[in-house]
């Protein structure tokens, strides 16, 4: 069962490299055991995908001990009294999303003099149920990221509105990455990583089209 998942990730991958060599492709592992995750880490695939903290230091922190090259990315909503233990399994966090986490993630890194890449999470329809900054609001986070906390902003990230073509929604998160200087984008997942690709897409997020559906 778990070979499937390999040729589903390198089927994924040469579909993806028809359109860009400069994608990553994080592989969500967020419910699926480390055996069904397996065949990835031995192909030697290094970005892997979790949204809750837990559940990523009791899968990931005893393979991580031996292999260095493996990078972890939190791709879920962060709670700040989460901040400690994510700072030490996670190398990417796409959800920053308030100064509070700001704040705590530069407090929790400096003390082990970690730099972890950070994502600023965009609300990119404006949804009152949905985290992330708002567009208007992007600019002036930024700043605030990088010249108070000295966070290492690398780029945006987004999950747009559900049954409605996600392409503007790239787009808009796109232009916004531009008009700040930011050159990478979270955004795309199993259902619309190619059209995140052809928006501009640098990272995509994909678990269900890897490893199957989760329970
Ligand atoms: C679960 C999750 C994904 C992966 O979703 P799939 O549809 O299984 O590819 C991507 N991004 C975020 C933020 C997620 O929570």
């Amino acid at each position: 069962m778990s070979v499937h998942n390999l040729k589903n990730f390198i089927n994924i991958s040469n579909s993806i490299k028809k359109i860009s060599n400069k994608v990553n492709i994080i592989a969500v592992t967020k419910t699926f055991p480390l055996e069904i995750v397996r065949p990835l880490i031995d192909y030697g695939h290094l970005h892997y995908g979790e949204n809750q903290v837990l559940e990523a230091i009791n899968k990931w922190s005893n393979l991580l001990k031996n292999n260095n090259a493996i990078k972890l990315h939190m791709i879920g909503h962060l709670q700040s009294n989460k901040v400690k233990e994510a700072v030490s399994i996670f190398s990417y966090i796409h959800s920053l999303d308030s100064e509070k986490l700001a704040s705590k993630i530069s407090f929790e890194q400096n003390k082990i003099k970690k730099s972890i890449k950070l994502f600023i999470q965009v609300n990119i329809g404006n949804e009152n149920q949905k985290n992330g900054i708002r567009i208007t609001e992007v600019s002036s986070f930024l700043k605030l990221c990088i010249f108070k906390y000295k966070l290492d902003i690398v780029g945006l990230m987004c999950i747009p509105p559900v049954n409605q073509d996600p392409s503007p929604y790239f787009n808009l998160l796109k232009e916004l990455a531009l008009n700040n200087n930011l050159s990478n984008l979270s955004m795309g997942m199993s259902g619309d990583y190619l059209k995140a690709i052809k928006c501009g897409s640098s990272y995509v997020r994909i678990g269900s089209a890897i490893f199957g559906k989760r329970n």
